[in-house]
């Protein structure tokens, strides 16, 4: 290999520290044989390319919350991998001996398998003048050094050119409860790895409180039931199952959380809603809000476009001719959902968990006719490809941003839930008697005497652990960690309202001044509300990592021999 011309770090190997090398090697087909860059990847977990949300040694009863048909991991365009090993997720598993329905919900086992495999082969495939090395270690810092970026980890120091940031989830968080633990029994302070729920940890009857009622602690009791023996036996109902205890499991679970709101199964493809028609109005609704103009109001253009869509995908499920006419009535109703929760008012209460669920999945399975919840979450799956790309950036005034946060959160729940499979395993659970919700709703910590309870308006109940079910929020603020070190040295800078890095469409940071860091950038979680929805497998949302890459192959070449280049410029004092 020639002297390089570009030494370049990507920080972390999951999927979309993986995208981003597919997309620098693609693009270094654009430089001669004699143009030679160095890649250095920097991951400290033993399955680069999966990471550990996809582990390939986590338990199988963990599951993706979107069907397999989504899941592919190259790009059509791609020349590095040859079309052959360039395979989508299901035809993958089937050249493994696997069979996996397109429409099923595979586990992230399987998954994280198959995006090791592809990083693997990136890494066979890559060009002979780029010399891709995978570094086992976590980076602790980057700074700057003249035109250069110093990056340490593993107690050395490394030089590069440009360096990327990709290190998706935060493990720490200035909100979770170990930041403040104060109660007499231990804290379990995270689901994952779910090899931490062990029984020697959490033990056989004992009675557990856990923090948070999202799909992480689906994840939880799934790990404290199944993964301890426990079986789910299909019933003569469609999606109702039974469960069959093991006698090495909590006695209770008692999650715990502000609202008490389940996550919404997703639905089945075929709930005979008609999809032509369907699409028609998702992309009538996409079209709506790309064309906001600027300075739109929030509430009626952004607000009425979502209400709207899903007012329409409403009507369309109703047989009922007198309902037929009520197009304005059902946008009204959405419309005034939508601006309650945006303003932080929770809409939906004082329906059963139990029953929401329940009704979640018998929409989902076709044997209820779709509600409005429904009609509220599938279209904001359908235009959220919209919202990424519209609202992003400076799409959304600072001052809307409290509002769109409020708004998420509520519409994901009925939007980003968990597989049918694993709601109904929930409420299996529930029926059982090992999850009990009847603290769900506001249920809060109380310790004395070396003993702690689990109070709500619905009375307290004693318990002899608790675990953090919550996941650390993004962003650069109280993790301690890497984004906070560039944010406070002034590499990196936060916009108001936002929790990610600012970052320019090639993904740049922009530094605490308000220049551009040259060489530094950043990709995924770490860029989240500047960048929407970066929690996601799909490739097609973002053209970040694709613009970096191109930016970069472009530097290598117009730059020339840069090592020299800044040698020579420091040896005269410039
Ligand atoms: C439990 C869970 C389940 C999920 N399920 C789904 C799903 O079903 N479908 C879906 O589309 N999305 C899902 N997601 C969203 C998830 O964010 C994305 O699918 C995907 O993992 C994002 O990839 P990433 O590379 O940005 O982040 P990550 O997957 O978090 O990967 C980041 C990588 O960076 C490494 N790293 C971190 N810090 C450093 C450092 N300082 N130095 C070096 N390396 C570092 C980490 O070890 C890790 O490998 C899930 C997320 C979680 C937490």
């Amino acid at each position: 290999v020639p002297e390089p011309r570009l030494r370049v770090a990507i920080v972390g190997q999951g999927p979309k520290g993986t995208f981003a090398l597919e997309r620098l090697l693609d693009h270094s087909t654009a430089l001669e044989a004699s143009e030679a860059v160095v890649v250095d990847l920097f991951e400290p977990h033993h399955a680069p390319g999966a990471g550990p949300v996809y582990d390939p040694a986590q338990p199988e009863y963990l599951r993706m919350n979107f069907p397999a048909a989504r899941i592919d991991m190259w790009v059509d365009s791609s020349e590095v991998v040859p079309a052959s090993q360039r395979l989508p997720f299901t035809a993958w598993a089937r050249e493994m001996g696997q069979r996996v329905e397109q429409d099923s919900y595979p586990s992230r086992a399987l998954v994280g398998r198959y995006l090791s495999d592809g990083h693997e082969a990136i890494r066979r495939h890559s060009p002979s003048h780029i010399e891709v090395q995978l570094r086992c270690a976590r980076v602790d810092s980057v700074d700057r050094a003249g035109a250069s970026w110093v990056v340490w980890a593993g107690g050395r120091r490394r030089d590069y050119d440009e360096v990327l940031i990709a290190t998706g989830h935060e493990t720490r968080s200035a909100d979770s409860l170990e930041a403040s633990w104060n109660h007499a029994v231990p804290l379990v302070a995270s689901v994952f790895p779910a090899s931490g729920l062990s029984s020697g940890v959490i033990k056989p009857g004992s009675t557990l409180a856990v923090r948070g009622f999202g799909l992480s602690f689906i994840d939880a009791v799934l790990a404290l039931t199944e993964g301890r023996g426990g079986s789910f036996e299909q019933t003569e109902h469609p999606y109702r199952l039974r469960y069959l205890p093991s006698s090495d499991e909590p006695a209770r679970i008692l999650p715990f959380s502000r609202t008490g709101r389940p996550m919404l199964p997703k639905p089945s493809a075929g709930i005979g809603v008609p999809g032509e028609e369907m699409a028609r109005i998702a992309a009538t609704g996409r079209a709506r809000v790309l064309g906001l103009s600027a300075g739109f109001s929030f509430t009626d253009d952004l607000l009425g476009a979502i209400a709207d869509t899903a007012a329409q995908a409403f009507m369309l499920t109703r047989t009922d001719a007198s309902e037929r006419g009520g197009l304005s009535a059902a946008s009204r109703r959405v419309r005034g959902l939508l601006e309650g929760a945006s303003r932080g008012v929770e809409q939906i209460v004082g329906i059963d968990p139990v029953e929401e669920i329940e009704n979640g999945l018998a929409v989902g399975a076709g044997l209820r006719a779709p509600d409005l919840q429904w009609a509220v979450g599938g279209s904001w799956r359908a235009l959220y490809p919209a919202l990424v790309e519209r609202l992003g950036g400076h799409g959304l005034r600072d001052d809307d941003w409290p509002s769109f946060h409020s708004l998420a959160r509520q519409v994901e729940r009925l939007a980003f839930g968990p597989a049918p499979l694993n709601a109904a395993k929930l409420l299996a659970l529930i029926a059982a008697g090992r999850v009990v919700l009847r603290h769900v709703v506001g249920g809060r910590l109380t310790s004395a005497d070396g003993r702690t309870w689990l109070a709500s308006d619905s009375g307290t109940c004693e318990v002899d652990l608790v675990l953090d079910a919550v996941l650390p929020n993004p962003g650069a603020e109280g993790n301690g960690g890497l984004l906070g070190q560039l944010v406070e040295d002034g590499y990196a800078r936060v916009a108001p309202g936002r929790r990610g890095l600012e970052v320019r469409p090639d993904g740049g940071c922009i530094g605490g001044d308000g220049t551009h860091s040259r060489g530094l950038s950043a990709v995924g979680r770490p860029t989240e509300d500047w960048v929407i929805g970066n929690d996601t497998l799909d490739r097609s949302l973002h053209s970040l990592a694709d613009r970096w890459a191109e930016r970069v192959i472009e530097r290598c070449r117009q730059d020339g021999p840069v090592i020299e280049q800044e040698a020579a410029s420091t040896a005269v004092g410039v």
